[in-house]
């Protein structure tokens, strides 16, 4: 028979097969020699007190045969011949995953992505970390696998879809991400494996008929009355199809404008904006862990903090274990940081985004700091935009050019008081000491400043000057919205345009953009029917 049992575990327990079957046989009344095997379906740490316990739901095995977990299946259509088409642009999670998808339902996608393959790409990362010279089509938001490829891959989401997670999770196993992904409450890839895994996704799509088209900037929609008819790109090319899905992202701002000018409706939208902070990743195992050293047996520790500050939301985002903070601009002159680890996590720094909630109505009043934004701009679906841009235009000048960080330690940082040193920290560009109070918008300033010292208290040790910030952390999602209707998840104008993803404010992480990018495909099938192959 096969059982469900709730184990809780030391961690060196967990390290050994054999253990675990001795806890089963526990835990069931049952002979250790009678259990032949076990899949772990669920597994998290429990650090909330003294001892740390891994909390874990197995399937055993009793009195028969072990089995090797199943891992779903999935039947990708030859679809060279087909005569449906559509055009994606934007190989992200949304873009791959609703490529796949489009597989699956016979349709042939063409992708469309302005950067290189991951490989390329990888040099242009190299170039930006090394020079100082970023290439606005290839950098760590555009290129094959989108935003998703250089990340730290943590796959976690907010949604609770289980079923479409975990056909996601499934996906990722099939081209070759750990089967712990599926199981680990905080599944995690690492930027050294992912590149790997969406080199397999694209050359499934390939091999299944799928046409793949890098360093293609798209630069223009034709437009007939209420449908897109193609696609221009910018080195003139023209490319059409049944129905387009525009899934290019958050950093897309070339794509924002193209559909303003066209008078194709987008909304400004909330986003958060703020810094990124870097602890020793030694410290914050103490802090979490509650010990000198975490051993062999624990992964190094995480935190997510969050609390109200002057009425908004001060909250920790995508934070890094043994990560390195990454210069995220898309553009010269712009200063965006972000940040990554590897599988295992074994960089000694611990990086989070510490970002602020930024209304509609800030971008104006922060006129009163920053005088960039005229009042035809402030009125403008657009300006939570313009305004993101102009903090990391403040920040990049602030740094001293060549994508030098401006920085502080956290408690100068509280207490405006300009770091005379700073501590070592992963940023490979470079920092400068500067006072934050003077680059960032006062209302960003004030809530981090306080939001530190409060998360001082909630983690004693965190609100230290071993701690250095470093702005700024402002791609966290996107300041636009592309409306989409409720029913078809086409845009209202335009009946055969597909905004989907991040860029287009429904996704916010890997997995909700691939369950997106899954979404509107199986409604483009709905809508222009099944194909004969
Ligand atoms: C350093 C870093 C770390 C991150 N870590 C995580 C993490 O650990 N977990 C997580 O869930 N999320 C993480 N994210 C966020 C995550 O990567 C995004 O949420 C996700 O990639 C969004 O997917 P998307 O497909 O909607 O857009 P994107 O991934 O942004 O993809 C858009 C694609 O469109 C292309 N494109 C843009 N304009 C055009 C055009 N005009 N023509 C053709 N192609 C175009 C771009 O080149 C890009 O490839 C991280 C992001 C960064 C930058």
């Amino acid at each position: 028979m096969q059982q469900k049992v709730s184990l809780q575990l030391l961690p060196p327990q967990l390290a050994n097969a054999a253990n675990i079957i001795t806890a089963i046989a526990k835990a069931t009344g049952k002979k250790e020699s009678s259990i032949t095997g076990f899949h772990i379906q669920k597994q998290s740490i429990d650090a909330r007190g003294r001892t740390i316990w891994i909390n874990c739901t197995v399937n055993a095995f009793i009195d028969e045969p072990f089995q090797q977990r199943v891992i779903h299946s999935f039947h990708f259509k030859e679809v060279g011949n087909a005569n449906k088409k559509v055009i994606i642009i934007g190989a992200g999670p949304a873009g791959l995953f609703a490529a796949l998808q489009l597989l699956e339902l016979g349709i042939q996608p063409i992708i469309l992505e302005r950067g290189k393959d991951v490989r390329a790409r990888r040099r242009d990362l190299a170039i930006l970390n090394k020079e100082g010279i970023v290439n606005p089509d290839s950098n760590y938001c555009f290129g094959e696998g989108g935003a998703g490829t250089y990340s730290d891959g943590k796959l976690y989401t907010r949604s609770n879809k289980r079923g479409d997670i975990d056909r996601i999770l499934n996906l990722f196993v099939h081209f070759g991400a750990e089967e712990k992904i599926l199981y680990e409450a905080h599944p995690h890839i690492g930027t050294n494996k992912l590149p790997n895994i969406i080199t397999a996704m694209r050359e499934q799509l390939i091999a299944s008929g799928a046409q793949f088209i890098f360093e293609k900037k798209v630069t223009d929609l034709v437009i007939d009355a209420d449908k897109v008819m193609g696609i221009g790109t910018a080195d003139g090319d023209f490319f059409k199809g049944d129905a387009v899905i525009l899934a290019t992202g958050h950093s897309a701002r070339d794509i924002f404008e193209l559909l303003h000018r066209k008078k194709i409706t987008i909304e400004a939208k909330p986003f958060a904006l703020g810094v990124r902070v870097e602890h020793p990743q030694m410290l914050i195992d103490q802090l979490q862990y509650h010990c000198t050293s975490r051993g062999e047996y624990l992964p190094p520790a995480a935190y997510s903090l969050v609390q109200q500050v002057n009425g908004r939301g001060v909250f920790s985002f995508c934070m890094c274990p043994g990560g390195i903070i990454a210069p995220a601009a898309t553009s010269p002159g712009e200063l965006v940081v972000n940040g990554w680890s590897p599988s295992k996590r074994n960089n000694p720094y611990a990086n989070s985004g510490m970002v602020v909630q930024v209304e509609i109505a800030d971008a104006a009043s922060a006129r009163k700091k920053n005088t960039q934004l005229s009042q035809d701009q402030a009125d403008n679906p657009l300006q939570l935009m313009w305004f993101q841009q102009m903090v990391e235009q403040q920040c990049y000048t602030a740094g001293g050019g060549n994508f030098k960080a401006p920085a502080q330690r956290m408690v100068d940082f509280s207490e405006r008081r300009l770091s005379t040193s700073l501590p070592t920290c992963s940023y490979q560009p470079g920092l400068t000491s500067v006072q934050l109070s003077e680059v960032l918008p006062d209302f960003v300033y004030d809530c981090l400043a306080k939001g530190f010292k409060v998360f001082g208290k909630k983690m004693k040790g965190y609100f230290s000057n071993e701690a250095i910030v470093v702005a700024t952390e402002s791609r966290t999602s996107s300041p636009i919205r592309i409306p989409r209707d409720i029913n078809t998840l086409t845009h209202p104008q335009l009946i055969n345009l597909y905004p989907c993803g991040e860029g287009a404010g429904y996704a916010g992480g890997i997995i909700s953009a691939a369950m997106d990018g899954e979404r509107i495909a199986k409604q483009i099938e709905k809508v222009i029917g099944t194909p004969k192959l």
